[in-house]
């Protein structure tokens, strides 16, 4: 409905419930009332968003915001008043419970415009009968810029990302995001390229992305912009590169941004759009941002969303945190804290030194348990100082948040001091000890005077300012309190005079005090004598209630007082509010610092808890585990009673073979990769998943659940399952897994990790075994990282022959009975068969199933005595049409038969003395070579 349009309406509606205006209309077509057109300006101002229009204690929605509104929330739809001859439509929300409806309406991808009334509605009587109270909106509640504890999820940050693009030619698009946690006052910048572009947005995962008109209609972008939720399309102005700089600067009231560090032209339109989208939400109000941080590009490990949804960082593939990595590491005690271990498990990092630091302060951890539960104890009590921060600040804090900052400057005073007594401090404790100290003590101790024990959540309901703090509140509470003690002995001399023992005197907030008796008792008030002292007032079916001189006075005199009170009241809350604005720069370190000790504490209490050890993070190609453990599955186990197989893993670049001219050319330090077969459920996928999160876990500064870990830094990590696997996506479709293997082959580089579980599972087995099979030699020669590849089909085993840096690897399973028993110990060697009947025994297919399968496996293993794969490798010279062979160093094919030989090993079957000759011709063989 185009609500621009004059409205007509009639006058004659019901007049209001008690406390909750409508707008009244005019009858003829054309007119409307000054409060219809009132609102009608302040909608059209904001036409993407929902209008909630305060009228005394509700707030009203209109016309099609009220249709929208009543669906969304089941709530009555109304009407009130004609437009053009048709009703119009209206819901209502009371204000007590606007935050619920918020959280719902926001939840379900709405903006909401907040119009308040500015005045009291008496100031605008003053101004003649027919004047309107003065409204406008004082905020838009959009999801990326939530600031209330009941609207955001105190574990998890809520960003608010701008996304600029800079067009430097066709193909070399850059693009920089800015995000805010509007809450917290974080604020970072970053660029990157296309292909990481949707890697970034799903680390940060924000609430809401804006972005310019032009971009979101660039029909390449559009179909990824529209798929991601809470895109806003904005005007060009937002994201004017031109303007950029000085509306950064202005936003922080400084000369030049130059201060925050070097910024490119397009992260600061990214930075600039971010704040001036939050200045245009909070119409005015300057939340307390940190400077922008810029973030180095590739100062993280880049992890695309298909990644991160396979390993289950933050959420499993359900969508739920329990389950997740997140959930199994996290022994964070704050919210704050909860909030920065999700953030680094997110982004982690890639500078071994920096890595190195954040091992450093959870060694200072580990080493002393009664330190450690001790500092605990303290950092539980400690409030989220940042989320209250904000609100004050921005004029949306309660007492509480004042009650907060007030607790928290001293919880951080007393926790500094048990950090400062640690020995060795490292740098990251250090640092969190001044910050700690930062804030001032003198002005926690004046909150700590000025607020009352017991808290009211809202400002308004008063109440909040300690006895003795001020004498004139003192004193007008004391007025307000004498007045209504004036007002019990009234009641009493009441019912004394007019012998009526049940008379009460009463308060609601339609008629005030009263008087109230019962019908049967009313009479007598009415009459002559007492109807001189008792005036009328209303009578209901059973009550009769009068007013008297007397009473109307003392109400009056309590009124005033009251509103004294309060008023008194809500200065001293704003002299406070000022002050803790003024340390809101402290404020914020300390609370940063609270987080830093939170996390480090509580990844040294898992460490302790759980048995990880520090692993070292290096320059290297590295990445040999000891008895490594998955950290999700072991806890898993752990409450079922059951062990946890620990399991090693090699994937380090070998060492270059001596004499150094036997190197290949150009191609040092190449990762290796472990081939993975063996039956199902036999744990592969779950030994390839363990290394990838033992990577994610070491880079983020945690230890790690393994006896030793080396890891030379990963800069990209990519997990992918065959289609086949994928169930919980909801779209296993053979396609989706080629066109991720696609981005992995195309991507990787030689510091990548790369975990393929399956893949070529989701077609026929023959196409599906070629693309695996070329998938593995592309990986070898020209991504050259470091990888796993758990697969079912058996006869790629037989590439170990050709791809020296190939290494096939199986999980132990033994036979008895009968029975097939998994084992979980993963051993070099090739599965000599896949045991899908022994495992379908155990799943319980019926007896004559499982005998017909045996008979028929046994004739087409008859049938295929010759492994078509040995074929294969024979046939199909391998790297001659994909790419140029490595030139032929001398030796090579010496070595290759020597790998040969050894892959033909099979030690299970070998006697000791077989061994030990099979041993003495290996030797002779490598004399040959050397
Ligand atoms: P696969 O991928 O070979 O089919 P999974 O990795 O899915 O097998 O493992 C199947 C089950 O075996 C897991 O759910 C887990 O309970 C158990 N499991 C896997 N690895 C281990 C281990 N190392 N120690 C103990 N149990 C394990
Ligand atoms: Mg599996």
């Amino acid at each position: 409905m185009d609500v621009t349009r004059p409205i007509a309406a009639d006058d004659t509606g019901a007049s209001p419930a008690p406390g909750r205006g409508a707008p009244k209309a005019a009858d003829d077509v054309g007119r409307i009332t000054p409060m219809m057109e009132q609102y009608i300006e302040i909608k059209a101002a904001n036409p993407d968003c929902l209008l909630f229009y305060r009228m005394g204690d509700f707030y009203e929605l209109f016309f099609n915001d009220a249709e929208i509104a009543s669906r969304a929330l089941g709530i009555v739809l109304t009407k009130r008043g004609k437009h053009l001859g048709r009703d119009i439509p209206m819901c209502g929300v009371p204000i007590e419970r606007a935050d619920e409806y918020l959280h719902r309406l926001i939840a379900l991808g709405h903006r909401v415009a907040v119009c308040e009334q500015l005045e009291d509605p008496a100031e605008a009587r003053k101004r003649g009968a027919k004047s309107v109270v003065r409204r406008d909106v004082v905020r838009l509640v959009t999801a990326g810029t939530l600031t209330e504890d009941s609207l955001l999820d105190a574990r998890s940050n809520n960003y608010l990302l701008a996304l600029a693009r800079a067009r430097a030619s066709a193909e070399e698009d850059r693009f920089a995001l800015g995000w805010i946690d509007i809450s917290t006052g974080e604020f970072l910048v970053g660029e990157c390229d296309r292909a990481t572009l949707a890697a970034e947005i799903a680390r940060i995962e924000p609430g809401e992305i804006i972005v310019s008109d032009a971009f979101y209609s660039d029909h390449e972008f559009a179909p990824y912009l529209r798929s991601l939720p809470a895109v806003m399309p904005l005007t060009r102005d937002i994201f004017d590169g031109a303007t950029a700089e000085r509306r950064l600067a202005a936003f922080f009231g400084v000369a030049t941004t130059a201060s925050f560090g070097a910024f490119s032209r397009v992260e600061l339109t990214a930075a600039a759009a971010a704040v001036t989208y939050i200045e245009r939400t909070q119409v005015g109000k300057h939340p307390p941002l940190s400077p922008p941080i810029r973030e180095a590009a590739g100062a993280t490990l880049t992890i695309d969303a298909a990644t991160r949804s396979n390993l289950e960082l933050i959420r499993t593939l359900g969508g739920e945190r329990r389950g997740s990595l997140l959930a199994a590491i996290d022994r964070t005690v704050t919210a704050a804290g909860s909030r920065l271990l999700a953030q680094r498990l997110a982004a982690p990092l890639t500078d071994p030194a920096e890595i190195g630091q954040r091992f450093d302060a959870v060694s200072a951890f580990v080493g002393d348990g009664v330190a450690r539960a001790d500092l605990r104890e303290r950092l539980k009590a400690a409030p989220d100082l940042a989320r209250a921060l904000t609100r004050i600040v921005i004029g949306r804090g309660g007492p509480r948040d004042l009650a907060a900052i007030c607790d928290g400057i001293f919880a951080a005073a007393a926790i500094a001091a048990r950090i400062a007594a640690l020995p060795d401090l490292p740098r990251d404790l250090t640092r969190s000890v001044e910050a700690l100290r930062r804030p001032d003590g003198a002005l926690a101790a004046e909150l700590g005077r000025a607020l009352a024990d017991e808290l009211p959540a809202f400002r308004r309901d008063g109440g909040f300012v300690r006895a003795g703090y001020e004498p004139a509140l003192d004193e007008a509470r004391a007025l307000r309190d004498e007045a209504r003690r004036v007002i019990a002995a009234l009641q009493v001399r009441y019912a004394d005079t007019t012998g009526i023992r049940s008379l009460k005197i009463r308060h609601n907030n339609v008629l005030g005090y009263f008087v109230d008796v019962t019908a049967q008792h009313g009479e007598k008030l009415l009459a002559v004598p007492l109807n001189a002292t008792f005036i009328h007032r209303q009578t209901l079916a059973g009550q009769v209630r009068f007013t008297t001189t007397e009473l109307g006075e003392l109400e009056a005199k309590i009124a005033n007082a009251a509103d004294r009170a309060l008023a008194l009241e809500l200065e001293i809350f704003d002299r406070l509010a000022a002050a803790v604005g003024a340390a809101s720069v402290a404020i914020q370190q300390a609370a940063d610092a609270l987080a830093v000790t939170d996390v480090a504490s509580a990844l040294a209490s898992l460490a302790v808890e759980r048995d990880y050890v520090r692993p070292a993070v290096d320059d290297s190609l590295a990445f040999a585990i000891t008895a490594g453990r998955h950290p999700v599955v072991e806890q898993a186990l752990a409450s079922d009673g059951g062990p946890f197989v620990a399991n090693d893993c090699d994937l380090s670049s070998p060492p270059p073979p001596h004499p150094p001219a036997l190197a290949e050319e150009g191609k040092e330090g190449a990762g290796r990769i472990w081939l993975m077969t063996g039956p199902n459920m036999a744990g592969k996928s779950t030994f390839l998943r363990q290394n990838a999160l033992i990577a994610v876990l070491a880079q983020m500064g945690s230890f790690v659940p393994a006896r030793a870990a080396r890891i030379g830094v990963v800069d990209r990590l990519f997990s992918r399952v065959g289609a086949a696997d994928d169930l919980a996506r909801g779209r296993s479709t053979f396609m989706v897994e080629m066109v991720e293997t696609a981005a992995i082959l195309n991507q990787a580089g030689e510091r990548a990790l790369v975990i393929l579980d399956e893949i070529g599972r989701g077609t026929a087995t023959f196409d599906g075994l070629s693309i695996a099979w070329a998938t593995i030699e592309h990986l070898h020669e020209n991504n050259r990282c470091r990888a796993l590849f758990a697969t079912h089909f058996h006869e790629m085993t037989a590439l170990a022959a050709k791809l020296p840096r190939l290494h096939n690897a199986t999980m132990r399973v033994k036979e008895w009975q009968g029975e097939v028993v998994f084992l979980h110990e993963v051993v070099p060697g090739a599965a000599d068969r896949s045991y899908g009947i022994q495992v379908a025994k155990l799943a319980g297919l019926p007896a004559s199933v499982i005998e017909r399968a045996k008979l028929v496996l046994a004739q087409l293993e008859a049938e295929d005595r010759v492994s078509p794969a040995r074929k294969l490798i024979d046939d199909l010279p391998l790297f001659a049409a994909a790419w140029p062979a490595a030139p032929q160093a001398p030796g090579d094919s010496a070595r290759n038969a020597l790998i040969e030989a050894l892959v033909a090993l099979h030690p299970d079957e070998m006697s000791p003395r077989d061994a030990l000759e099979a041993l003495y011709a290996l030797k002779a063989q490598l004399a040959k070579l050397r």
